[in-house]
C-alpha cells in the first residue's frame, strides 16, 4: 500500500508508543556530546543513558532523529540510499525490553503495519549471538538461508576500546536483481539490491580492560531505520530521491535547469546532490549554525559550495538554491516547526553565501582548469598547495570541492601543502590582528576590514557629517 513518508514516520512513532515507548521529538543536529561535530545516529541525544553517566527519564523511546553524516557526502546520488541529512527512525529501551521484544515488535512493525513482504527479507547477526538467531528463526520464522552471520565487523557494535558494547542484527531488504551490483552480488552484499533498512544494536555488555565482556545489569537496545530507505520500498521507487520526501525537490531543480530526470546520468547525479544537500543546509542553519572556516560551519559551506557547483554542471547560475527553499519547508515545514520558524534565517544565509560563491566559482574554475591543463601539458599528476591554497582564499573552494573536481579528470591535490599555505596565512593573520585590535568574529567581517580598512566610529562626538566618515 501506497503511503507517504510523513505518514510512515507517524506509524512507526504510534508504533512504538503503543509499545509503552516516551516519544521526543526529534534532537538538535548538533550534539551536547563535543566529541562529535552532528548528530549521526538516534542514539546520540541518549548516548548517557548507554555510558550509564546519567538516569533516563523513561525506560524506553521513540523519535525520528534529524542526522548528518558527512561520510556519506561522496555516496549520495552514487548509490539509492545515501545522503547527507537524513531521518533516523529508531525505538530505545533502557533496561525495559530487550532483544526478542525489539526483533519481534520490529518485524511486526515492518510486515504488519507497513506491509512489508517477509520473505524478501533477510536477517543478518553477530556470529556467537545464538539468542537472536533463535528469536528470528524460531519465534518469528525467518528461515535459515536468510539469516547470514557476520563477525566483528559488521555486526558488532561499540562506542569505544572498553564500555557498553554488543551484538547487533540488521535487516535487509532483497529489491530484485534489478539492483544488483554484479555477478558477485549475494545476500548481505553491500549495495542497493540487499538494502539495509534497519539496525537492531543490544548493548548488553561491559567490555572490561582486559578485553572481556561482562554481562550488563541494565541491558539496552538502540535501533535506526532510515526514513527514505524504507519510504522508497514502501512506494515501490528506485531510490529515495523519487520518494515524496525528495520528488517535488527533484522536479523543482530539473525544471528550472530545463532537463528531464532520467536523461542522462549527469544531470541525475547533479539533481540528486541539489536535492539532498540543501535539506541538509536548511536543517542546519534552522538548527543554529552559520557558515564558518571550521567545525559544523564549514560543513555547511561545504555544502552549499558543493551544490552551487553542481548546479553549474546543468546549467544553474543565480540564486537556485535559494529558489529550492520553499519546496524544502513545504515537504518538512509542518514536521519540523525549527524551519519554518528560522525561515527568514534560512533565506538569508543560503542567498548571501550563494551570491558571495557564485560571484567567484567561475572565475576559480577557470583557474583550475588551467592549472589542470598545464599539469597535464608537463605530465604531473599533483595540483600544488599553493594553488589549492588560492582557490580556497581567493575563490572560496573548499579543499574537498578542488579535491573533487581534480580525482574527476583524474589529479590529485597536494593536501599538505595547502595546509601549510593555510598554517602561513594563520600566522600573518595573527600578527595584524594584534595591530587590528578586533573583536568582530567571523569572516565576513574580517573580508570586509581587509578591503576597506577600519572605520572609526565618530557617533560620539559627531552625528552626521560626511566628510568625517572615512
Ligand atoms: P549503510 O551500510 O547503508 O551505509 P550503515 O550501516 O552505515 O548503512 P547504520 O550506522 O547501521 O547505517 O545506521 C542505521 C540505519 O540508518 C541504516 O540501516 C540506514 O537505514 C540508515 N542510514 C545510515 N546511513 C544513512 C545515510 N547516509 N542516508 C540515509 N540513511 C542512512
Ligand atoms: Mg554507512
Ligand atoms: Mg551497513
Ligand atoms: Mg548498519
Amino acid at each position: 500500500k501506497w503511503r507517504s513518508g510523513r505518514e510512515i514516520r507517524q506509524l512507526f512513532i504510534d508504533f512504538w508508543v503503543s509499545k509503552g515507548a516516551h516519544h521526543y521529538d526529534s534532537f538538535s543536529l548538533v550534539p551536547e556530546d563535543p566529541t562529535l561535530l552532528f548528530t549521526i545516529a538516534g542514539m546520540v541525544p541518549f548516548k548517557k543513558y548507554y555510558l550509564g553517566i546519567a538516569e533516563p527519564d523513561f525506560p524506553s523511546a521513540v523519535t525520528s532523529q534529524k542526522c548528518v553524516r558527512t561520510n556519506d557526502i561522496d555516496n549520495v546520488g552514487r548509490t539509492a540510499r545515501h545522503h547527507t541529512f537524513f531521518e533516523m527512525l529508531g525505538n530505545f529501551s533502557w533496561g525495559g525490553y530487550f532483544k526478542r521484544e525489539s526483533i519481534t515488535w520490529g518485524w511486526e512493525f515492518l510486515t504488519d503495519v507497513i506491509g512489508l513482504d517477509g520473505d524478501r527479507m533477510y536477517v543478518t547477526i553477530y556470529n556467537d549471538d545464538q539468542e537472536a538467531f533463535d528469536i528470528w528463526h524460531k519465534e518469528v520464522g525467518v528461515p535459515e538461508d536468510h539469516i547470514l552471520r557476520f563477525g566483528e565487523e559488521e555486526n558488532f557494535w561499540f562506542m569505544g576500546p572498553t564500555g557498553p558494547c554488543g551484538p547487533d542484527s540488521e535487516i535487509l531488504y532483497d529489491q530484485g536483481p534489478s539492483f544488483s551490483c554484479g555477478p558477485d552480488c549475494a545476500p548481505g552484499c553491500d549495495c542497493d539490491r540487499y538494502l539495509e533498512i534497519w539496525n537492531h544494536v543490544f548493548t548488553q555488555y561491559d567490555r572490561q580492560d582486559d578485553g572481556s565482556l561482562v554481562p550488563l545489569p541494565r541491558k539496552n537496545i538502540d535501533t535506526g531505520m532510515g526514513l527514505e530507505r524504507l519510504t522508497s520500498l514502501v512506494q515501490g521507487v528506485a531510490n529515495d530521491f523519487e520518494t515524496d520526501l525528495f520528488k517535488p525537490i527533484m522536479d523543482q531543480v530539473c525544471s528550472m535547469a530545463g532537463i528531464s530526470y532520467g536523461a542522462t546520468p549527469q544531470g541525475d547525479m547533479a539533481a540528486k546532490v541539489i536535492s539532498d544537500h540543501i535539506r541538509a543546509v536548511a536543517f542546519m542553519i534552522a538548527d543554529g549554525i552559520l557558515p564558518a572556516n571550521d567545525g559544523q560551519g564549514y560543513v555547511l559551506r561545504r555544502l552549499l559550495r558543493r551544490a552551487a557547483r553542481y548546479g553549474r554542471l546543468i546549467g544553474l547560475k543565480g540564486a537556485f538554491l535559494t529558489d529550492l527553499l520553499p519546496k524544502v519547508l513545504e515537504i518538512m515545514g509542518d514536521p519540523y516547526r525549527e524551519l519554518k520558524d528560522s525561515r527568514l534565517t534560512i533565506e538569508q544565509v543560503v542567498s548571501v553565501e550563494e551570491k558571495r560563491f557564485g560571484r567567484t566559482l567561475e572565475q576559480g574554475s577557470d583557474l583550475l582548469h588551467s592549472e589542470i591543463e598545464a599539469l597535464a601539458a608537463e605530465g604531473e599528476a599533483t595540483l600544488s598547495g599553493v594553488v589549492a591554497f588560492e582557490l580556497y582564499d581567493t575563490y572560496g573552494y573548499p579543499l574537498e570541492l578542488t579535491m573533487e573536481i581534480c580525482q574527476e579528470k583524474g589529479f590529485v591535490v597536494d593536501e599538505e601543502g595547502f595546509r601549510g599555505e593555510m598554517e602561513a596565512q594563520r600566522q600573518r593573520a595573527r600578527a595584524s590582528s594584534k595591530q587590528a585590535n578586533s573583536v568582530m568574529t567571523g569572516d565576513l567581517y574580517t573580508e570586509l576590514l581587509a578591503s576597506h580598512g577600519p572605520t572609526p566610529f565618530v557617533g560620539y562626538s559627531s552625528l552626521c557629517c560626511e566628510s568625517e566618515i572615512t
